[in-house]
């Protein structure tokens, strides 16, 4: 393994100004609805019971009428915008398995609204989600619930920072984790998922590839490939919060144990691991495998979400708690889609080369 840590001057957060005032004018455009009646009733109870079937594992029946008025609400008024909600694994289940139309890793999220027919997106999930959304997908209103649900990974590292590591390192090809706001995407030579960075890096068929913006998945990544990498030194507030020893210590504790993490931990966490992979191919691991008791070592949503679906299998859940992921709940989708916003809006030039590196990668397969 080689690997190599850029240590340049802290970042600033990514979501330019221009871009939130952009949207601001953008919004003026749509007309407002009024608001739903937000009462449980027997006739919400009835519309929503098919829905509570799916979750009643995971969510107590005494918190079920507190939700049960929005998921209603909220699924009429996708009618009535013609959109669809993306749901990133990392979401609450009420929200995963009751309004999502598509769930998945932000990638799949991203492809799966291109091949829509929906006018609006809804994204649950973070802002450079919704960015990557708006980039693949430029003629569709992209919206997000909260505009302030950001990421700690994206936010690690700016195009100008790109533009730096370009003229420290000349001739170096730059791979940017889709976990980057659309600014990045454009300045670099492809980008990567956490189940195809090794792929990617190989493929461009040089001695050096630099690697950003998470030091982790290029630590994962340098263990599997002869590619000598150059890490910049971002990490997910999440995923680095995990130990070894904790995990060792749940071993102990739940004998039989399989653990399955996500390449966003520390290496040390990666080697004491069962298998890794992105949330897709993690959730893939458990449908096939059908291991007898698991542990996913990743948000605590998602332990959620997986046994919402799963017989046959006993979740231990180490609850690391994304804040930003959280800032998406069923009353901000509600009102987003009540008043049509946030708008993501992405300079038209700047989203062009934003999915020039996205299409790359897509185009590998
Ligand atoms: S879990 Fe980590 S990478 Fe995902 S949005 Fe939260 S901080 Fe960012």
């Amino acid at each position: 393994m080689t690997l190599e840590t850029i240590d340049l001057a802290q970042a600033a957060p990514s979501v330019s100004a221009e871009a939130v005032a952009i949207g601001a004018h953008a919004r003026r455009s749509f007309q407002p609805l009024p608001r739903p009646d937000l009462s449980w009733t027997p006739a919400v109870e009835a519309a929503t019971a098919h829905l509570y079937a799916r979750v009643s594992k995971v969510i107590p029946p005494v918190e079920w009428p507190f939700h049960a008025p929005y998921v209603k609400a909220i699924n009429d008024l996708k009618k009535v915008r013609n959109a669809v909600i993306l749901a990133h694994n990392y979401q609450t289940p009420e929200i995963y398995n009751c309004v999502a139309d598509y769930v998945g890793d932000s990638l799949q999220l991203a492809k799966m609204a291109a091949a829509s027919e929906a006018d609006v997106i809804v994204q649950g999930g973070v802002h450079f989600m919704a960015e990557t959304s708006k980039v693949l997908n430029p003629a569709k209103t992209v919206l997000i619930p909260d505009s302030q649900a950001g990421c700690s990974l994206a936010e690690s590292i700016t195009a100008a920072d790109i533009r730096a590591l370009r003229a420290q390192y000349p001739g170096v090809p730059i791979v940017a984790y889709v976990n980057t706001s659309a600014e990045v995407k454009a300045e670099v030579d492809i980008c990567c998922t956490s189940s195809n960075a090794v792929k990617v890096v190989e493929s461009l068929g040089v001695e050096r590839v630099i690697m950003a913006p998470d030091r982790y998945l290029a630590e994962n990544v340098a263990a599997q490939t002869s590619v000598k990498i150059i890490a910049w030194h971002g990490a997910c507030e999440v995923h680095e919060r995990f130990t070894a020893e904790e995990i060792q210590t749940y071993r102990a504790h739940h004998p039989g144990l399989t653990v399955i993490a996500h390449p966003e931990c520390p290496r040390e966490v990666v080697e004491v691991s069962d298998f890794s992979g992105s949330t897709a191919a993690m959730i893939d691991y458990v449908r096939t495998k059908k291991p007898a008791r698991v542990l996913l070592v990743t948000e605590c949503s998602m332990s959620d979400n997986v046994a919402a679906e799963t017989t046959g299998t006993q979740f231990v859940r180490p609850c690391n708690f994304c804040p930003h992921m959280k800032r998406i709940t069923l009353p901000r989708i509600l009102d987003s889609l009540l008043e049509m916003r946030e708008e993501v809006v992405i300079d038209p030039a700047l989203a062009t080369r934003a999915r020039r590196s996205v299409q790359r990668m897509i185009d590998l397969g």
